[in-house]
This record gives C-alpha cells, structure tokens and sequence, in this order.
C-alpha cells in the first residue's frame, strides 16, 4: 500500500456538496482507501478575475493505483462532478490535485509530484499539517517548515471532517 495526499478544491455550485461528493467517490476509488481528511479552508480565490471563496481541503489516502493512474482516477472524478474546464486557474466546480504520492518525484508536465505550486499555498499546506504534522517532504523538508514560511492571511478553518460518516459538517 502506498500513502498519498490529495488537495480538494471548489468554488463553484455547492462547493461543500461537491467536496462531500469528492470525498465519497475517492474513497470508492478501486484499492484506495481514504485514511484522513482535513477540515475544510475557506480562502480568497487567486487567479484570474472576482472569483467566489474557495473550500479547500486535504486527504490522506492508501492506494494500490499508481501515481499516473490515481491522478486520472482524480480527474474522472472532477468530470463525473461536472468540472468545466476554462480559464487555468479559473473558478471550477472540483479540482483534484495529487500532493504528494509517498516519496516519488516527477517532472513530466502532465503528472508533478510533488504538486509544483503546493509550498506556495496556505490553503494547502494548512489542511495537510492538520493530518500529516509530522510528514517530511521528498526534498527533505518538513511540512512544518513549509507552514512557517507562508502568511496566515485570507483564510479560515471551518467544517471538521467525520471520519465515521465520511463527510464534512455542515
Ligand atoms: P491547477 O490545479 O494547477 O489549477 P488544473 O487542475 O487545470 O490546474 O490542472 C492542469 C493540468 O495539470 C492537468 O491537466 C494535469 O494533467 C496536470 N497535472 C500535473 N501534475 C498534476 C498533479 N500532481 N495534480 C493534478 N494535476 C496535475
Ligand atoms: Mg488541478
């Protein structure tokens, strides 16, 4: 079995529904369980334009799918929940970005890992210190460090995760 962290994001529709329903369908996802989830994070969109809030929020997941695999189980994934892609880093109803896969490194365009913009985004690394405070990065740094170096600035914790119903709080 192999440990990997993925990143939840919406900001479009119901983001929370679409979180659930993200989550659900992760843990359903064939030799992969979901072993935790964060708290959701409210944060101000970036990119192009006036955007709504993001939710954001991050899993742990055991998987027997290997990384470009997952990554493709990912995006049927934000498909099957109706992602229209159109401007990069535009709003979206689900995106699914592959974090970390154990300590696996991949430059290729089409599958980064470790994900290349995570170290830059609180309402990354926030979600992933919640359930991985101890976790090392392949470079060697620690995700503690990576929190210290951002700014705690346009973002909010809210929804605690269920682990039991597999879902957030409303
Ligand atoms: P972003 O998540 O950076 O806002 P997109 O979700 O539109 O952008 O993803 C753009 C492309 O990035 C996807 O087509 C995907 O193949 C590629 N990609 C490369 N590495 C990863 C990764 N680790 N996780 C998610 N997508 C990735
Ligand atoms: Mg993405």
């Amino acid at each position: 079995m192999n440990t990997a962290y993925v990143a939840l994001g919406a900001n479009l529709g119901k983001p929370l529904d679409q979180l659930n329903q993200a989550i659900t369908l992760v843990n359903k996802l064939s030799d992969t369980t979901v072993v935790a989830a964060a708290s959701i994070y409210q944060s101000v969109a970036i990119g192009p334009g006036e955007q709504p809030d993001y939710l954001n929020s991050a899993a742990q997941i055991v998987t027997e799918l290997n990384p470009s695999e997952l990554l493709a189980a990912l995006h049927a994934i934000e498909d099957a929940l109706g992602r229209v892609r159109t401007v990069h880093w535009g709003e979206r109803t689900l995106d699914l970005d592959l974090l970390l896969y154990e300590n696996y490194i991949s430059t290729a365009p089409i599958l980064t890992v470790p994900h290349p913009r995570m170290n830059g985004r609180n309402f990354v690394i926030y979600p992933l210190l919640e359930i991985a405070p101890t976790l090392v990065l392949p470079n060697g740094e620690s995700i503690k460090t990576v929190a210290q170096k951002l700014v705690n600035k346009g973002i909010q914790r809210k929804n605690s995760f269920n682990p039991q119903r597999m879902q957030w709080i409303n």
